[in-house]
C-alpha cells in the first residue's frame, strides 16, 4: 500500500484551496500528497461569487459588480457595495488555475477515483477507493455525508437549492453593472424563494430560482420560475448557454466535532460553509490559511475550531427560517431596506465588533428573534 503524508478525500473548491495554500507556504515540499476525486475537476461545474475588498483571486475573476439590486414586493434599492465589489469565479478556471500549478510539485500527486472509505488505525489512516487503497498520516476530508447533520434534532437542518439558467437574449435588457443580489418579487408559497440574476453584459445573465428551506422541489418547478421570470424581463428570444443546480447545506451543526485526531474534514463537510446564506467561498479563502497555519504546528484536529458568536446569530436565523420559512423575505427585507450594505457584508464575513453587530441584527424583526432566543436558552 502506498503510503502519503496527506491524503485529500474530495478535490473542489476547499481541498484545492488548502493544497494551494500548502504549497505557496512553502513548508511542505519534503511531505508527499494525494488528491483524490470521482470527478476529474475540468468541467464549470459551479460558478462561484463572493464579496471582497482585496485581489483574492483576481486573475481569474470573470466580472465584477460595484452594485447589487435587493428587492421584495413592495420597494428595490440598488445597494452600493463599496469598499467590497461582488465578484464572480467560474470553477473551470479556478480548477485550472489551481491544476496547473499542482502539476508543477513533484511531491503532490492527483488521482480520479471514488473514495468509498477512510478511518483512523492508531497513528495512520487507510483510504480506500474502488480501485485501491493507501494509508496516511493524515486524511483532509471535503465528501459531504448529511447523515450525521440530518439524523439529529438539536440543530435544524436547511438547504439552499437552486437551478441556474446561464441565458443569452437577443435583445439588450441587462443591466450589466448591477447584480440582482435578491429578489423576493416571486411568489413565497410558504418559503423563503428569491431570484437571484449575474448579468455578464447587456445581453448574457446567469438567472438562478433560489430557496433556503427544506425540501427540494421537482427539476420542472425551479425551470418554470426561470421561465417566467425571463418573461418578466420582458426577454422573448433567447438561448440556454448553460446550465447548474446546486443544493448547499444551511445549518449550524457542529461537523468539525467529528474530526479525530488525524481526520479533518473540511469545506461544507467540515463546517465552512456560512450557515445562514450557505456562501463558502469567502470562508474557504480564510479557513484553508488557518488550517494550514495549524498543519505546521502538527496538532491534534480535534482543537481545530471554536464556536463564536456567529455561530450562535446564525443557529438564531436558522431556527427563525425554520419555523417560520414564509417570513424569511420579511428578515432579508429588514435587512437591506435601510442597512448599511458594507456593514452587513462585514458582518456576514464575521468581523464585526459587538456594537456594529448590533446595529446590523437590531434592523431584523425583534418578535421572531427574541422567540427563537427563548427557545434556544433551553436547549443548549
Ligand atoms: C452550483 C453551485 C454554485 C455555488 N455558488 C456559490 C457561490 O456563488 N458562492 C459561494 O460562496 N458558494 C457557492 N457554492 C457553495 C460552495 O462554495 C461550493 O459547494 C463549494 O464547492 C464547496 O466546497 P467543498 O470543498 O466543500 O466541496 P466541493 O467543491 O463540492 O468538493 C468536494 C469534492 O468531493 C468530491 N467527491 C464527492 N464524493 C466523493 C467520493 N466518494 N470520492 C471521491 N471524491 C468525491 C466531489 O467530486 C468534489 O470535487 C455553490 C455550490 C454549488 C453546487
Amino acid at each position: 500500500m502506498k503510503h502519503y503524508h496527506y491524503i485529500f478525500a474530495g478535490s473542489g473548491l476547499s481541498a484545492l484551496m488548502t493544497v494551494y495554500e500548502m504549497i505557496i507556504s512553502g513548508t511542505f515540499e519534503n511531505k508527499s500528497i494525494l488528491l483524490i476525486d470521482s470527478d476529474s475537476k475540468k468541467t464549470n461545474d459551479r460558478t462561484w461569487c463572493f464579496w471582497d475588498e482585496n485581489q483574492a483571486f483576481d486573475s481569474i475573476v470573470s466580472k465584477k459588480w460595484k452594485s447589487a439590486l435587493f428587492a421584495d414586493t413592495e420597494f428595490q434599492r440598488e445597494l452600493n457595495l463599496h469598499p467590497y465589489q461582488y465578484k464572480m469565479i467560474r470553477g473551470s478556471d479556478f480548477y485550472k488555475l489551481i491544476f496547473d500549478v499542482i502539476s508543477k510539485q513533484l511531491n503532490i500527486h492527483f488521482v480520479n477515483q471514488k473514495v468509498l472509505d477512510f478511518q483512523e488505525l492508531g497513528n495512520h489512516c487507510v483510504v480506500k477507493t474502488e480501485a485501491q487503497s493507501f494509508t496516511c498520516n493524515t486524511v483532509i476530508n471535503s465528501i459531504f455525508y448529511a447523515e450525521s447533520a440530518n439524523n439529529q434534532t438539536t440543530y435544524p437542518f436547511l438547504h439552499q437549492h437552486f437551478i441556474g439558467w446561464f441565458i443569452k437574449s437577443k435583445e439588450a435588457v441587462f443591466n450589466s453593472n448591477c447584480a440582482t443580489f435578491m429578489d423576493f418579487s416571486v411568489e413565497q408559497k410558504g418559503n423563503t424563494r428569491f431570484m437571484y440574476v449575474l448579468p455578464t453584459s447587456e445581453t448574457e445573465a446567469l438567472i438562478e430560482y433560489t430557496l433556503f428551506s427544506k425540501n427540494l422541489l421537482a427539476k420542472e418547478e425551479y425551470e418554470t420560475e426561470i421561465q417566467k421570470y425571463i418573461q418578466k424581463l420582458g426577454i422573448t428570444d433567447y438561448e440556454i448557454i448553460e446550465k447548474e443546480q446546486g443544493n448547499i447545506p444551511m445549518t449550524a451543526y457542529p461537523f468539525w466535532e467529528r474530526n479525530t485526531k488525524n481526520i479533518v474534514n473540511i469545506g461544507s463537510a467540515g463546517g465552512w460553509t456560512k450557515a445562514s446564506t450557505g456562501y463558502t467561498f469567502k470562508n474557504t479563502i480564510k479557513k484553508s490559511k488557518a488550517l494550514v497555519k495549524f498543519l505546521n504546528t502538527g496538532n491534534d484536529f480535534r482543537k481545530f475550531h471554536k464556536k463564536d458568536k456567529f455561530w450562535f446569530y446564525d443557529l438564531l436565523f436558522l431556527d427563525v427560517l425554520n419555523k417560520r420559512n414564509d417570513l424569511g423575505h420579511k428578515v432579508f427585507s429588514a435587512l437591506f431596506q435601510k442597512g448599511n450594505p458594507a456593514l452587513i457584508f462585514k458582518f456576514l464575513d464575521e468581523e464585526t465588533t459587538l456594537s456594529e453587530d448590533l446595529q446590523v441584527i437590531w434592523k431584523c424583526p425583534k418578535g421572531l428573534f427574541i422567540r427563537a432566543l427563548f427557545a434556544r436558552t433551553f436547549t443548549l
